[in-house]
């Protein structure tokens, strides 16, 4: 999957956030973002996964052009071509780590019921969280609960996973394990898109994008 960001513009009324950015991830990879707080990290994510439209340029998947797409066709590829990483887990925390994993597949149509347990069983094994599949999510550590999350992006084989900071709350330990997990799914032809603060993981990128006021300063 070849994914293209032309020209992408976008304004939130008259403030300016990414500014006509050009900006081609196609290999299966890990692509860093980074630049200080502000500088359009998140929204660019945003743009580039489908979850909003930029104001003027265009986001290509291979050939198609995804705003221009049909609602559904676009639901399709956030939910199937995109797996999503966040800062905050975003579990729930009264279900369990099984249900956490299983209920998106669920939501996503066209899966064969009998796999989709082994494919939630498969995610949370990746992760190593597959023995605490029946705890609740609530009573997890941190490091615990962003595994949880990525077994839960990696569960429907989504071909890019977009993290955004998925390491600003956790500690030194559980930041090399998830970033591990995720240097490990590049292995497995997957692109890593991810936003992150974290030195350490910048030096670990296959590629760097650095924002400054939402212009591209950097690419390496
Ligand atoms: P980063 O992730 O690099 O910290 P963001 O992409 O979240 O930066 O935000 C870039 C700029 O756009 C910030 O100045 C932010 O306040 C502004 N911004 C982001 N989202 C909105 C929004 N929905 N409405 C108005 N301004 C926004
Ligand atoms: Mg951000």
């Amino acid at each position: 999957m070849r994914i293209y960001g032309e020209n992408i513009t976008k304004r939130f009324g008259e403030f300016t956030a990414l500014k006509n950015i050009n900006i081609v991830l196609d290999k299966p990879a890990i692509y860093c973002i980074t630049g200080p707080s502000g500088s359009g990290k998140t929204t660019l994510l945003k743009v580039l996964s489908g979850l909003m439209q930029p104001t003027e340029g265009k986001v290509y998947y291979d050939e198609r052009s995804i705003y221009n797409l049909k609602n559904d066709e676009l639901s399709s590829i956030r939910n199937k071509v995109n797996g999503f990483v966040f800062q905050d887990y975003f579990l729930e925390e009264k279900f369990s780590v099984f249900e956490n994993v299983t209920v998106p597949l669920y939501i996503r149509k066209g899966l064969k019921k009998n796999n989709i347990k082994e494919m939630t069983m498969a995610a949370l094994k990746t992760v190593g969280m597959d023995s605490k599949y029946d705890q609740l999510a609530g009573s997890l550590s941190g490091g615990e609960k962003q595994r949880v999350a990525i077994a839960r992006a990696l569960a429907g084989d989504p071909q890019i996973i977009y993290a955004d900071e998925p390491t600003g709350n956790l500690d030194k330990k559980n930041s090399e394990t998830v970033l591990e997990l995720f240097i490990n799914m590049a292995k497995k032809n997957k692109t890593v898109v991810l936003i992150t603060h974290n030195t350490e993981i910048v030096k670990k990128a296959d590629y760097i994008v650095s924002l400054s006021d939402g212009e591209i300063v950097v690419e390496e």
